[in-house]
């Protein structure tokens, strides 16, 4: 197959940038929006162009104590609360998340770096559907999760919830909406370098009149989240986050009575078998790794292919790799933006680096200028991956997939559960049989078949082993906010 750049291009469409960003932005603490205590603040950036977006406040321990303390006042009224006022709340934010959906998708793509397309189509609707299913729960949580007396299940208390910056609203939605159906109150601390759609859901939550103190929102760094996780008067933790991280809060809250939650890293495999329909597999295999910039925690970053039909696949993947558009996240033609931080795109070309000196060979999207300014990743693929090269065994969190190949589907299955991780996999089959008999071998929390990051409200998402444990989403994401 020869790839030759076709000789037109498209024109630009960008989406407008008319969205007001203050040049500050405070802690929401008890309803309002204030100044630190610590009086610091820090820059969030556009890491399309590297252009500061805003200042926005940093929480230190007494101002991380203020918002539990809210959080505690608040609770006892909310948790009294007829369900179904509740829920109406929960109902009123997802109307809100709606009608205010362009501003949240522009301003999400700006702080963040991710196509326009996936932020309007994705990340916003898929915020308000959680809020929506949530506030479907609140008055059924009986039957959700039934009491020994046939009482109302009761609400854990405060709940500490720290989350990361690849989807940075779709998280603090996935996180608020159980929790505040089931009765709790919230400390959300968004990641340092995507705060600004989460400070935009608190004015949300104030324009629906949301009790004060119900959600406190805290910005800041990992020292913040530390001090919101390790503070005495929080029940439950919920993280999500890299797994390292995840240990030591797993370490900090041992030994103290606190629930904890954790959604962290994973090396998912994709696995195509030869009889699968082989065109919409690559589409698969894309939508799998090429999303958001790879940086997915369920990421299908390990390919795995049938071996009689790994050159079809491998000539298919390199055409359609070829037409991914990479560049300025708010053009609606746009299919891989900026990689969310310096740092991250540092730590992804190492990965790169050391899959090319281990002996892979490297495959990336050619041709295509990119931006001069801002942080980019070509999307790429590597064949020729043994099992034990780094980039097979650790989780990359970039455009980067490993190509492998399988014989047997026994083959398929030990080389799918070689990872000490176990988020997520995808099974491509044209056989019904086959696909359920080795989805029941596989040890992760989701498993897709002939598809790939599909997401529900009503869909339970979590990992096994190092992936992490508790379930976010539809009735086992209720137990996790349940005492
Ligand atoms: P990270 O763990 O560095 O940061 C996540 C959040 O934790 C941020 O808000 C950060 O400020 C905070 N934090 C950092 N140190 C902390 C500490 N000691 N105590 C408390 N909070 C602390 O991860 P990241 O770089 O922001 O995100 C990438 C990672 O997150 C990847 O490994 C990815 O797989 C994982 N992730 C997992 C899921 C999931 O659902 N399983 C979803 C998204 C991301
Ligand atoms: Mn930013």
């Amino acid at each position: 197959m020869t790839l030759s750049k076709p000789p037109w291009d498209y024109a630009p469409a960008p989406e407008s940038m008319k969205v007001d960003i203050a040049p500050e932005h405070g802690l929401f603490i008890d309803g309002a929006f204030r100044v630190a205590r610590s009086g610091r603040m820090f820059a969030t950036i556009n890491p399309a162009t590297e252009e500061p977006l805003s200042e926005v406040a940093e929480a230190d321990a007494a101002d991380v104590n203020d918002a539990v303390v809210a959080a505690r006042k608040a609770l006892k009224g909310w948790r009294k609360l007829p369900a179904l006022e509740r829920a109406k709340y929960l109902y009123r934010i997802a109307r809100r998340i709606q009608e205010r959906a362009r501003e949240l998708a522009v301003l999400e793509t700006m702080d963040n770096g991710k196509p326009i397309r996936e932020t309007r189509d994705e990340d916003v609707p898929l915020a308000a559907a959680h809020f929506f299913h949530h506030a479907g729960w609140c008055d059924k949580l009986r039957y959700a999760l039934p009491t020994s007396t046939g009482a109302d299940p009761q609400p854990i208390g405060v709940c500490a919830q720290v989350i990361p910056w690849n989807f940075p609203l779709l998280m603090a939605a996935w996180k608020i909406a159980p929790a505040l159906a089931c009765g709790n109150t919230v400390v959300l601390k968004p990641a340092e370098t995507t705060p600004l759609t989460a400070l935009r859901l608190a004015e949300i939550l104030q324009e629906v009149d949301l009790p004060r103190g119900v959600v406190n929102i805290v910005t800041g760094a990992g020292a913040t989240g530390r001090d919101l996780v390790q503070h005495a008067d929080v029940d439950k933790v919920a993280f999500t986050g890299s797994t390292d991280v995840g240990r030591a809060i797993a370490t900090a809250v041992a030994g103290t009575s606190k629930r904890l939650t954790l959604e962290l890293g994973g090396k998912s495999p994709n696995i195509i078998f030869a009889d699968a329909p082989i065109d919409q597999a690559v589409e698969g295999i894309v939508s799998a790794i090429w999303v958001n910039q790879g940086q997915v925690c369920c990421a299908g970053s390990r390919l795995l292919v049938e071996e009689c039909i790994v050159d079809e696949v491998i000539d298919k993947l390199r055409h359609r790799m070829q037409s991914l558009r990479v560049g300025n996240p708010l053009d609606k033609n746009t299919d891989v933006g900026a990689i969310n931080s310096r740092a991250q795109l540092e730590r992804i070309e190492g990965f790169i680096r050391a899959g090319v000196s281990e002996g892979a060979s490297h495959h990336e999207v050619s041709g295509a200028t990119l931006p001069s300014r801002g942080f980019w990743c070509r999307p790429c693929f590597f064949t020729g991956v043994q099992p034990s090269h780094t980039i097979a065994r650790e989780e990359i969190f970039g455009p980067v997939l490993a190509v492998m190949t399988f014989r047997t589907p026994e083959e398929a299955v030990v080389r799918a559960n070689n990872t000490m991780y176990g988020l997520s996999a995808g099974i491509w089959t044209s056989s019904g049989s086959k696909a359920y008999e080795i989805a029941r071998q596989i040890k992760a929390g989701v498993i897709w078949c002939n598809t790939f990051n599909q997401f529900d409200a009503a869909a339970p998402f979590g990992g096994y082993r190092e992936s992490g444990f508790g379930r976010e989403g539809g009735r086992a994401g209720l137990a996790a906010y349940l005492a």
